[in-house]
């Protein structure tokens, strides 16, 4: 039986770099967990950043329900740059 994946986009405030990983489930419960931002380090310049779970992944947001679960308040991270 085919797992669902879940692909995960993000770009880097500091030199705009863009990323997708693709994974499983259980990988994004692994790395990421069922939090509403998460922390990424680019692969390009090192820059550590944040990027809401909704921005990223809408599907793991969606399938986690993250967005019903924490209120929007907590996905205010763009102010800079
Ligand atoms: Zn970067």
């Amino acid at each position: 039986m085919a797992k669902k994946r879940y692909t995960l986009k993000t770009a880097c405030p500091q030199c705009g770099c863009s990323g997708a990983q693709v994974l499983s489930a259980e990988e994004m419960q692994a790395r990421y967990g069922s939090v509403p931002n998460i922390e990424l380090e680019c692969g390009e310049c090192m820059q550590k950043y944040q990027e809401a779970m909704k921005t990223a992944c809408p599907d793991w947001d969606k399938d986690c329900r993250l967005s019903e679960r924490w209120p929007r308040s907590t996905l205010k991270l763009k102010a800079q740059g």
